[in-house]
């Protein structure tokens, strides 16, 4: 079986996220870049499936600058065996993303394909759904563990409000991934160097003939309100009462 898994290039999750001063989004000038920590996990996942003998390659694809080239080198030196990147300098929403996934899909042919829940840029939490919707695949969405059956489908848990649900699904699949799943390996040196020679297919958003024209317009990007500063109080007595007179929760 093919594995594929899209990684995004988003702002590291260390930086803090300043905005533009024109509020017009997020000042990405001299930022640290790195794959989409969901992505690092699918990655993970589809390196683990391989070593267990269920799957024998698994391609990279992201969408976006040039620079995302690193971040599919990232995935490579793990040990991801190619990556596409499909190359655009304009932003690409989930829609658009989906339906360049879904072209890339229809010529790849994998049996999996396995997207983070979510990228920690825009928290859009869309991708995985309409690619699986456009594909009219079975979808098992924020994984937390995966069992492939015999019969040709495969157990999903899924972290839901409350617990965790198990689902029984028909392979091919969609899967997004959520923190649970697995811990992603470093890569060693040696696989750094390997993977500055695994190939890297360059393609543009015209070879799918997909529109990626924004459908969403952003009106304003602001920074999130200072926090206020708190109350000591005296007495679990007093607690209670502000809880009950003040703050109302009570
Ligand atoms: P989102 O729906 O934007 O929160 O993204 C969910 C997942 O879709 C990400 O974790 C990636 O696996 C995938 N994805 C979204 N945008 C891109 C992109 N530009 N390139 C590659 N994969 C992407």
């Amino acid at each position: 079986m093919k594995v594929l898994v899209p990684v995004k290039r988003v702002i590291d999750y260390n930086v803090k996220v300043r905005v533009k001063p024109d509020g017009s989004g997020v000042d990405l000038a001299n930022v640290k870049m790195s794959m989409n920590p969901f992505d690092e996990i699918s990655v993970e996942e589809a390196i683990r499936l391989r070593e267990a003998g269920k799957a024998e390659e698994i391609v990279l694809v992201s969408i976006g600058p040039k620079q995302a080239q690193e971040t599919i080198r990232t995935g490579l030196a793990m040990g991801a065996d190619r990556g596409i990147l499909v190359e655009t300098d304009a932003p690409v929403e989930p829609l658009a993303v989906a339906k360049i996934l879904k072209a890339i899909v229809e010529a790849e042919e994998p049996g999996l394909v396995i997207l983070g829940k979510q990228a920690i840029d825009d928290d859009s939490n869309q991708t995985g759904q309409m690619l699986a919707a456009l594909l009219g695949w079975a979808q098992g969405t924020f994984a937390s563990k995966l069992e492939f059956k015999d019969d040709g489908t495969a157990d999903v848990t899924r972290e839901i409000d409350g617990g965790l649900q198990t689902i029984n699904l028909k392979m091919p699949l969609v899967l997004t991934t959520d923190l649970r799943l697995n811990e992603p390996r470093y890569a060693s040196l040696p696989n750094i160097m390997k993977a500055k020679k695994k190939p890297i297919d360059m393609k543009t958003v015209d070879d799918y003939g997909v529109d990626i024209a924004p459908r969403l317009e952003v009106v304003s990007t602001v920074e999130p309100p200072a926090r206020e500063a708190g109350v000591r109080v005296e007495s679990v007595a007093e607690l209670v009462d502000k809880l009950k007179n003040e703050a109302g929760v009570l």
